[in-house]
């Protein structure tokens, strides 16, 4: 039996003979050269796409900034204005860069202070969510002094790079956040003798980017080496947001409003101190006596706090926001045609779980989880039109839980 050769296939851009082809539609193919060749002119394109100008008349207003953020995130008004305004001020540094008028406005940096799991991410992942530059989220935890392991702090302009596919000119208006900046607080008060890896250095290092200089970039984050080739971002007109627990630095308001955390009730001085939530009274010098060297916090002037999450909000945070806990549990069991509702006593009883366990808002979504898990599982198949959550079923379920493992899952 005589084999029939079997016909070429050429590609149809470069039209040569290939193995790796991709057929399109009327017997047209495409090599996998032509496609990476394809991909690289593309991405030139963008990149040196011009960054369009920013037109404030159809930029969110501070006030329009806010409205949004209370869709999704309870309470923390405050710390909502703030950002609502460095925000607006930023757009409007970049809509008024290169004017002549010798009245240059000053960025300001703005740094969040809110025990863990208050809503500083959710601010910022909420807020990039409206924004009209690019926006990018680092932890600072991964950042060491050159030469150790870890990332270098330039990295943090990868990640803002990576956000507008590599546009240096859209990246050069970005905004980041660097969460965990507490993280980086060097150990002690006095300035070390020894080196810091993950503390004063990193700071030191931040420093340059924070101040608005021209910073080379490793194109691919990570660790700098010499033969790399670096683009140069100009960090002058970048916003940075940071955020930090901070944890025990009521220790270091109380010290400075001379007080202690407990007994105050002795100085008449402090008589109006609100001891139950000192975070409120913070002060740049308490920054310093946490271990932020004086430069960085010279170059974040506005700080401002959030508020510890009490009952009323742990309760609203279950049913409110626009992606609300409760309501994603709805739209999953709504998706098997089951109509799925909490007795009201359940909502109370996990928000009085998660404060009884220390989990926080956190906790809100495993002890919802726990609750709900038997129920995902065995509704879909029960075919059933509607499903009441009873407290009872609530208690039996987190009863029956490991605390510990909850406690391990925020
Ligand atoms: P932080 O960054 O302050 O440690 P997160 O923003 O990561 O805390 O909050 C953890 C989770 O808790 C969020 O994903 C959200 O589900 C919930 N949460 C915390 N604070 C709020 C809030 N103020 N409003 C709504 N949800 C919140």
């Amino acid at each position: 039996m005589a084999n029939t050769p079997k016909k070429e296939l050429h590609c149809s851009f470069c039209d040569q003979a290939r193995p790796d082809l991709i057929q399109g539609v009327d017997n047209t193919y495409i090599c996998t050269d032509c496609i990476e060749r394809a991909h690289d002119i593309v991405q030139q394109m963008m990149q040196s796409a011009e960054a369009p100008a920013l037109d404030l008349q159809h930029l969110p207003k501070p006030t329009e900034i806010k409205a949004f953020l209370d869709q999704y995130v309870i309470g923390q008004d405050e710390a909502k204005k703030y950002l609502s305004v460095a925000v607006y001020n930023h757009y409007k540094r970049i809509a008024t860069a290169g004017s002549n008028d010798g009245v240059d406005i000053e960025k300001s940096n703005i740094i969040l202070v809110g025990s863990t799991g208050t809503g500083k991410t959710l601010l910022a992942k909420t807020i990039a969510r409206m924004l009209a530059v690019p926006f990018t989220i680092v932890d600072a935890t991964v950042l060491t002094e050159a030469g150790y392991v870890g990332e270098d702090v330039e990295s943090i302009l990868t990640r803002l790079l990576q956000e507008c596919n590599f546009n240096q000119e859209l990246a050069e208006r970005g905004i980041v956040f660097i969460d965990e900046i507490d993280k980086i607080a060097r150990k002690s008060d006095n300035p070390s003798i020894t080196r810091d890896v993950s503390g004063e250095g990193v700071q030191q290092a931040l420093l340059k980017l924070l101040e608005g200089s021209i910073v080379n970039v490793p194109p691919k984050g990570g660790r700098k080496h010499p033969e790399q080739e670096y683009i140069k971002i100009n960090t002058e007109n970048i916003l940075f947001i940071c955020g930090g627990a901070f944890d025990g630095i009521e220790k270091k308001i109380a010290q400075r409003l001379n007080t202690h955390v407990v007994g105050f009730e002795s100085s008449k001085r402090v008589q109006h101190i609100d001891q139950s939530n000192l975070l409120q009274y913070i002060a740049p010098q308490d920054l310093k006596a946490y271990g932020l060297i004086p430069e960085i916090i010279g170059r974040i002037p506005v700080l401002t706090y959030l508020e510890p999450l009490d009952r009323t909000a742990l309760r609203n945070i279950l049913t409110e926001p626009k992606n609300a806990i409760i309501k994603q549990y709805v739209k999953l069991l709504a998706m098997d045609g089951v109509a799925l509702t909490f007795e009201p006593e359940v909502l109370d009883y996990i928000v009085d779980k998660a404060i009884e366990y220390h989990l926080g808002a956190r906790g809100l979504r495993s002890l919802t989880e726990t609750i709900m898990m038997d129920i995902m599982y065995r509704v879909p198949t029960a075919k059933m039109a509607e499903y009441t959550v009873t407290l009872q079923y609530a208690r039996q379920q987190i009863e029956a839980a490991n605390i510990v493992r909850l406690q391990n899952n925020v």
